[in-house]
């Protein structure tokens, strides 16, 4: 499940996106005049006759035009590498929109033929039609979202940089405007988002409703709580390169600054990356506020912004 639109059939289009699933790319033929019509109508797009049928087509063509969106066309697009957005010219004359994958943009030349690749988008087996280079080893790829592996903790890792709780020059010098590198990744997929529902009790529609939220939601589909994803924090492991050390107590004493400036739309991959922004005496021992910042990968913008309170005693 994602947010990524999704193709929805006609009875005029069925045959086409069924054909996918099975595996053949389907045209429509016209009888009277011989020509072919890309994307599926009721009437031939040359000649205006009904004489239209479905007929298999290898999809090999050429590639007409093509372009590099750096920046996503959709928040959902949003990802590590931008989209190669493409027309390709089919063999039978017919012009595709789609997207090149398996090429990187230096192989990329207006005119080079192109293969068909069929990508499965989503659990329901719903193909898309991509393109490659004819003569990269790619047939179909699987786009579903899947959750990473989590990572592994290494017991013995290298020894982090240990600073003392009385070392105060030491603990200052902590104090960054540099973010730690990025978490692991992890998946925010409908089915926890529904299991953080029932939990909490917020079952509101544009968290738990893909079909209401898909018509009827700013967002084109559902959107995790603020509240899950700024929870899922323990799960996104960050090297800070630090520990502190000399004290008996440590305790989470709550947050500065608590914000959900972007949205989460189910089937993210979200990771996260912190910063220590001070760290005082207070009456009770040594406060250190960590800048815990959650983004869906590939979004600038946060998704969660958390000045954590560390209370070390
Ligand atoms: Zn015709």
């Amino acid at each position: 499940m994602s947010n990524k639109p999704m193709p929805i059939q006609t009875a005029i289009s069925a045959p086409f996106w069924d054909g996918l699933k099975a595996g053949k790319i389907l045209l429509q033929h016209c009888s009277a005049c011989a020509k072919w019509t890309f994307y599926p109508r009721r009437h031939c797009s040359h000649c205006l006759s009904d004489q239209v049928e479905f007929r298999e087509v290898t999809g090999a063509g050429t590639l007409y035009t093509y372009t590099v969106a750096r920046i996503p066309t959709l928040p959902e697009f949003a990802g590590p590498e931008p989209q190669l957005l493409a027309v390709v010219e089919l063999d039978e004359g017919v012009r595709v929109n789609t997207t090149l994958v398996g090429l990187q943009e230096s192989d990329i030349e207006i005119g080079m033929r192109v293969k068909p690749v069929r990508a499965r988008v989503s659990e329901d087996g719903t193909v898309l039609l991509r393109f490659t280079g004819a003569n990269v080893d790619l047939v179909e790829l699987d786009e579903v979202p899947q959750q990473p592996e989590a990572p592994v903790v290494d017991a013995d890792a290298a020894a982090v940089r240990q600073v003392a709780l009385t070392d105060e020059a030491g603990l200052q010098a902590l104090v960054s405007e540099e973010f730690s590198p990025w978490s692991n990744q992890l998946l925010v997929d409908q089915a926890m988002i529904n299991q953080f529902a029932e939990l909490s009790g917020d079952n509101y529609w544009i968290h738990t409703d893909p079909e209401r939220a898909r018509k009827e939601g700013p967002f084109g589909g559902t959107i995790a709580h603020g509240a899950l994803v700024q929870v899922l924090t323990s799960k996104l492991q960050l090297d800070l390169g630090f520990e502190i050390t000399g004290f008996t107590n440590m305790v989470n004493y709550g947050s500065q600054r608590l914000r959900f400036p972007s949205p989460v739309p189910a089937g993210s991959l979200i990771h996260s990356r912190a910063r220590v922004k001070s760290i005082e005496k207070v009456r009770s021992g040594t406060q250190m506020v960590l800048e815990m910042n959650i983004h869906v990968v590939g979004q600038e913008r946060p998704a969660v912004i958390n000045d954590l309170i560390i209370l070390y005693m």
